[in-house]
């Protein structure tokens, strides 16, 4: 590509060539503004009508808006410009020209409902605010991915296609994998702990996860990102610690790196990293601090689930991020470990944000015979997961390990209302394409 300097680089004094989109055409009669918008913000192109070339002119307060242009002229300085600099072009090439109607508005004046947005997301994704929630999107996992490796893991990718789910029947996809009944996998757990139970020992993994989610929700998606943790010889509060080290560096990134997002997100102000230790409370306690405020219409009682309604009051409550320790062992899966002193208590934890689940994770089952028995618990045929339980017969450490929704971070930390705004094109009970 010919050579093109970024508009937040064209500087007084330097003759450039900027490339972008046409954002807006402000004709005021002798003298007319085009702003031209890149990646990098945004410049004002300026036409002095009566001094100017008429080809020139008329090529630029032609063009529809969003159209694609190259110009290429003398940066001055501007103090009533947005930037502070404007160019006199001496050419504009139209590069690719827009349609005059847009399916939406990417100047943002007109508003769209999330639909809209979606089914249009290279316009959607022009709007700065849009474009500021994906680069801190970006911006989280690397500081997720360094904070792993300081925390010694590896970076692992398993399968996406499998042959068995771990996390209830009824999320399931089956697809068709060479006239076999297959799955696409709800959750690496079982291939991050095989992986633990080698001398890798302290593994993560980035990668989507696929649930056939029930009803459509603002905080569930069919396919989304997981952040999977999983090390050897941990036990559910070493496997705390790691999560809330994950959760704390993703806030510190966005805070030291991202201020020019946040402010496109009218967030610098309300921004915050959790200060001080996630608290932990049990079970037993959160049902009890639940019941207390009175919010819920009948009262919880041990080996409950907690509702939505009961997430949101205790999150109140609390007011920050807190871990749920202890759960009952008959609502957490088989693969988590019931605690040394009491089989019907859990190492399960889940890490909330005070606006929903965050987090699951716990201690796992390592003694081969526990597993099997567990198997068989919860109604599962244990042959059908010989590929994993057989190397827990050949020296399988006691592991423990999480699963962290990445939207759900993304989406709690920029306050989104709906996880559909913290990924590019979303799968849900409607969605399929784009
Ligand atoms: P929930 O009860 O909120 O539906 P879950 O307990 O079924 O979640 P887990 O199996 O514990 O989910 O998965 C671990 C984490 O993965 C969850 O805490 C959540 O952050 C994320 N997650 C799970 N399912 C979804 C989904 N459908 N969409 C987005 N994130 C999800
Ligand atoms: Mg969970």
């Amino acid at each position: 590509m010919q050579d093109r300097t970024y508009t937040e680089d064209a500087e007084p004094g330097d003759e450039v060539t900027v490339a972008g989109w046409v954002h807006e055409i402000r004709d005021l009669g002798g003298i007319a503004f085009l702003i031209l918008r890149d990646t990098t913000g945004k410049i004002q192109i300026k036409f002095e009508k009566d001094e100017m070339d008429d080809d020139l002119v008329e090529t630029g307060l032609d063009v529809a808006r969003e159209s694609v242009i190259r110009v290429t002229g003398d940066v001055e300085e501007e103090p009533r410009a947005p930037t502070g600099v404007e160019v006199t072009p001496e050419s504009l090439e139209v590069v690719s020209e827009a349609d005059p109607e847009l399916p939406l508005d990417p100047s943002g004046k007109v508003d769209a409902d999330l639909s809209t947005r979606l089914d249009n997301r290279t316009l959607d994704l022009r709007k700065e605010e849009v474009q500021a929630v994906f680069e801190i999107r970006a911006e989280i996992l690397r500081a997720v991915r360094e904070q792993f490796r300081e925390f010694r893991c590896t970076e692992i990718n398993t399968p996406k296609i499998v042959a068995t789910g771990t996390e209830g029947g009824t999320e399931l996809f089956p697809i068709t994998y060479f006239g076999e009944e297959a799955f696409m996998n709800q959750s690496p757990q079982l291939f991050k702990q095989l992986i633990a139970g080698s001398n890798v020992e302290r593994v993560f993994e980035i990668g989507p996860i696929f649930r056939a989610e029930e009803h459509n929700t603002p905080r569930h998606l069919n396919e989304a990102t997981s952040i999977d943790f999983e090390g050897a010889f941990c036990d559910a509060h070493d496997a705390m610690d790691v999560a809330e080290g994950i959760v704390k560096a993703a806030y510190e990134a966005v805070n030291e790196n991202c201020s020019e997002e946040l402010e496109a997100l009218d967030l610098e102000e309300e921004f915050e990293v959790p200060e001080g230790d996630f608290l932990r409370i049990s079970y037993e306690e959160a049902i009890e601090r639940i019941n207390a405020t009175g919010e819920l219409d009948e009262q919880l009682v041990w080996g409950d689930d907690l509702p939505t309604e009961a997430e949101k009051a205790l999150g109140q409550d609390v007011g920050g991020h807190y871990f749920i320790t202890e759960w009952p062992s008959e609502i957490k899966p088989f693969y988590i470990k019931d605690t040394e002193d009491d089989e019907t208590l859990s190492t399960g934890f889940d890490l909330m944000h005070p606006r929903m689940e965050l987090v699951s994770g716990g201690q796992r089952e390592h003694r081969h015979e526990h597993l099997i028995e567990g198997f068989e618990q919860q109604g599962l045929d244990p042959d059908q997961f010989e590929y994993y339980t057989k190397m827990f017969k050949y020296g399988m450490p006691p592991h423990a390990g999480f699963g962290l929704g990445g939207e759900r971070l993304i989406m709690t930390l920029l306050g989104l209302d709906n996880i559909r705004e913290a990924v590019l094109f979303p799968r849900d009970r409607q969605r399929l394409s784009p």
